[in-house]
């Protein structure tokens, strides 16, 4: 889609470190880190928010599928991580593309601000 940041990294216009990539779903580290692990995961397909989600099923469970795969990768097994979709003005979203943050390799706080 055009003017979105997260279709010019899919498309590689936008440059971006990659940790997983399949035909479905990317996988890159965060440009402004929350934490040691900081990834944002998101479905190639441009889908605005999580309102949209309920018509892709399939694909939510990929991106599922991913961040288990990316924190077992990243070594967050052990300790453990978190997994955050921010959705709209409440939730703080900026890129109206979907995304996931897998946030790791430090202790969370609970519940967020
Ligand atoms: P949101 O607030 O929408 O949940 O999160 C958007 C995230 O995207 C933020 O954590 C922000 O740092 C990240 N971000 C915004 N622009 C870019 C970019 O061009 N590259 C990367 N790697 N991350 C970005
Ligand atoms: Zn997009």
């Amino acid at each position: 889609m055009a003017d979105c940041i997260f279709c010019g990294i899919v498309e590689g216009t936008v440059p971006s470190e990659k940790v997983y990539e399949n035909d479905k779903v990317l996988a890159f580290r965060d440009i402004n880190p929350a934490a040691p692990v900081h990834v944002l995961i998101i479905p190639k397909k441009h889908i605005p928010s999580l309102l949209e989600a309920e018509e892709e099923p399939e694909l939510m469970g990929e991106i599922i599928a991913a961040a288990s795969k990316v924190a077992k990768e990243l070594g967050l097994a052990e300790k453990g991580f978190r997994l955050v979709n921010n959705c709209g003005d409440h939730g703080l979203q900026t890129v109206y593309h979907i995304h996931f943050h897998l946030v790791g390799g430090r202790q969370l706080s609970w519940p967020p601000g």
